[in-house]
């Protein structure tokens, strides 16, 4: 039993269920309700099998190139990898290697201390404010390097270009990343400060707003230097994290622009209205700019709503974390979906309204 000593071992995360049961209405990933883009299906339709038994390009040029024409960004400005997932982590594993603890909040997506631990990264969870707000000069002291997604998760809460530009003009001496996996429901990315500060590196997917979450697709911006470095590590790693039939699909759900423009225009619709309907069954929730609503009743436990709402088939997402157990995070489903929801909400808040 002596080879039970060296084991790394370590407690992995928790990605939210995909069921196996018909009909639910699957609130809890914050995947897109809508299918990628028809041109996707067409290029899909035209991939050769045969060409499977060949290696991908290694340097997944043809996305690259996609992806740095659509962003005016430089090809050796981009990194692409297996979900945005594997970028950050390949990140971590890249630039953080002080031993100062690199910093983000404590209420922020549950897989960065998952990779902390698993890199042995010494970290540090720097509490949000009263209003899960993050405080911007809790981020100025010494550190191995900064993370948060903007808008944050499970918050939605989005910060302005001017905050991130303050954090950075503290942060000469350590890699800042901005996590953006939801920046196309209503924020403005980042992207341009990439030019101004070398030690940038701005994350995307294309798992929510992109609406191929099943694909894999994740992608940076940074500096010609940042960039060169990751490679150096992918290349250490996995040279072929970009299979064929993901390179293919990726570049024909960017060209389709049109498609994605309607599609976060159609969920940011939605999630419009649903703040209006869960604000008048008196919800309390922070102002989402992403493709979830935060919300908690002030008279009905978190536990006890998740468990109803399974009940009836609807699931959404809930941590038994101190902060936030009474919180429930709820995805933006279609305009239908969420009305469903809404009516089983009702149900469950004034249970005398169904006799
Ligand atoms: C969903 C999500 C990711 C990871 O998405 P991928 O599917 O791996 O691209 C990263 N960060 C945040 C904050 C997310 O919510």
């Amino acid at each position: 039993m002596n080879w039970e000593e060296y084991v790394r071992k370590v407690v992995p995360y928790t990605p939210g269920e995909q069921p196996k049961i018909n009909n639910l209405i699957k609130l809890n990933t914050n995947e897109c309700p809508y299918p990628p883009s028809p041109l996707v299906k067409e290029r899909l339709d035209k991939l050769r099998y045969e060409d499977l038994r060949l290696y991908p390009d290694p340097d997944a040029s043809s996305l690259v190139l996609t992806l740095s024409e659509y962003y005016k960004v430089p090809e050796d400005q981009i990194f692409v990898g297996v979900g945005s997932d594997d970028v950050i982590s390949m990140a971590f594993l890249t630039f953080f290697n002080s031993d100062k603890p690199i910093l983000f909040p404590d209420v922020t997506y549950s897989f960065y201390d998952v990779w902390a631990e698993l890199y042995r990264i010494p970290y540090s969870k720097v509490p949000l404010d009263e209003n899960f707000r993050i405080k911007r000069e809790d981020y100025y002291g010494d550190n191995g390097g900064v993370i948060f997604p903007n808008p944050n998760a499970p918050t939605g809460i989005l910060e302005g270009p001017d905050m991130i530009r303050d954090v950075l003009d503290h942060n000469k001496d350590s890699v800042v990343i901005i996590d953006e996996a939801y920046i196309d429901f209503g924020g403005k990315s980042c992207l341009e400060l990439i030019n101004e500060y070398d030690n940038l590196l701005v994350v995307q997917t294309f798992s929510k707003s992109r609406a191929m979450a099943g694909i894999r697709i994740g992608y940076a911006f940074g500096s010609k230097k940042l960039i060169s470095y990751l490679k150096d590590v992918k290349f250490s790693f996995n040279s072929y994290t970009m299979n064929r039939p993901s390179l293919a699909l990726g570049a024909a759900a960017i060209e389709d622009d049109e498609y994605f423009k309607a599609t976060c225009k159609k969920i940011i619709n939605t999630r419009e209205n649903t703040k209006a309907e869960l604000k008048k069954l008196g919800f309390e929730f922070p102002d989402s700019c992403a493709n979830f609503i935060f919300a908690r009743h002030p008279e009905k436990s978190g536990k006890e709503i998740f468990d109803r709402l399974r009940e009836e088939g609807i699931i959404v997402r809930r941590w038994d974390h101190a902060r936030i157990s009474e919180y429930l995070r709820i995805t933006i489903g279609t305009d239908d979906e969420m009305d469903r929801l809404l009516a089983v909400l009702k149900n469950i808040l004034t249970p005398l309204a169904i006799f």
